[in-house]
């Protein structure tokens, strides 16, 4: 046992895997002139994910939080009546729109309320110190979802319900994102947009999805001005662009606002030969984020951080970002090697380049609105 070990966290369920996204062709809505396929957002990855770390022998080492059905008045701390209810009728019928690029099933509604309820279950965990940090490898994903309706494979916003949760009811004050999913973390920015309590940061691939969102310049509003931080990134930015934009602004941001609690709507599709992003991360980048964000809760907030499950579509190399990820979070090391890491390391332009030095400066004169 090393010295590094803490109680880390992990929540799933198989009913996640349940939700249906039906047959369209990767991440096209239904009636486009295209020959059915399996969706994107299909079980694959989150599934190889968790078999990974049972095979692993990490599973045992993890502490296993029940997720429990989200309440509807859960729920409405984000998003409208009106939302909730389609959910519930589409669910209810055949299937159908949950919002914007977002199909929903037989069910879903369900499955929708125990992946908002799994991350929930697992920040209560987390301050009531049953944990240090947690995974919860959820399904249907977050991040996107606004406050009327679901958005890119979102239904329910997961990560931004679990920080109203956080401020509602156990009584923290101030709560960091860090969303580095390679698309923008739009629901959770909006949830939060003039809301000072929570500085939300997105790193992410520059207009990648949804379109002409997640600028530089959206500062956050009103009492939340400062409060926003989006760092957009050149398409073709590997590891050493992501660990650049940690140390010059993701931890000197979060260093700034010292928050009680860090969250990371986490996606894997920053990595190398994702089919929805065209970013080169690996899993030993993933590992080294993982470790600068770990530190940083250590100084500020006893360790305590929650990652939220959201994209990551190679379900070959997913599995292995997770393990990285889970690794870290728990100070284990499982002697499993990830067989992808030396062709994803010796992929041309790893290492910083000129034009992603110059996007991430333009985010710099965020860190000094922070104070
Ligand atoms: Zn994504």
């Amino acid at each position: 046992m090393s010295s590094n070990k803490r109680r880390a966290g992990f929540v799933c369920h198989e009913l996640y895997m349940w939700h249906d996204t039906g047959n369209y062709a990767g991440p096209l809505p239904y009636g486009n002139p295209v020959q059915p396929d399996i969706h994107a957002e299909n079980p694959e990855t989150k599934r190889r994910f968790r078999n990974l770390l049972e095979v692993s022998g990490l599973t045992e080492q993890l502490h296993l939080i029940k997720p429990r059905m989200a309440t509807e008045e859960e729920i409405l701390r984000f998003h409208t009546k009106e939302h909730l209810e389609n959910v519930k009728k589409v669910s209810a019928d055949t299937g159908g729109d949950a919002g914007f690029f977002t199909p929903a099933g037989r069910g879903s509604y369900e499955i929708a309320m125990l992946s908002a309820g799994g991350v929930l279950a697992a920040v209560e965990a987390i301050v009531s110190g049953q944990v240090d940090n947690a995974y919860a490898l959820v399904r249907p994903p977050g991040h996107h979802a606004i406050a009327g309706e679901g958005m890119g494979f979102c239904i329910f916003g997961n990560a931004a319900l679990a920080g109203m949760h956080a401020f509602e009811q156990l009584g923290l004050n101030k709560i960091a994102y860090v969303d580095w999913d390679v698309h923008h973390g739009n629901g959770t920015q909006a949830a939060f947009y003039d809301d000072p309590r929570a500085l939300t940061i997105s790193v992410h691939q520059d207009n990648c999805f949804p379109p002409d969102s997640g600028h530089v310049h959206e500062i956050g509003a009103g009492a939340g001005e400062g409060f926003n931080l989006n760092v957009p990134l050149p398409p073709g930015s590997g590891v050493g662009a992501y660990e650049a934009v940690f140390d010059q602004v993701v931890i000197p941001a979060l260093d700034r606002f010292a928050p009680d609690l860090i969250i990371v709507p986490s996606g894997f599709d920053a990595g190398a030969y994702d089919p929805l992003g065209r970013m080169q991360m690996h899993s030993d980048g993933y590992r080294s984020l993982t470790a600068k964000l770990v530190a940083a809760a250590d100084r500020h907030c006893e360790g305590r951080m929650l990652l939220t499950h959201e994209g990551g579509y190679n379900s070959w190399t997913v599995p292995f970002f997770g393990l990285a990820v889970m690794e870290t979070l728990s100070g284990v090391s499982t002697g499993v090697e990830d067989p992808f890491l030396p062709l994803h390391a010796g992929l041309g332009g790893q290492d910083l380049q000129a034009h992603q030095q110059a996007a991430i400066e333009l985010a710099l004169p965020a860190i000094e609105r922070l104070g």
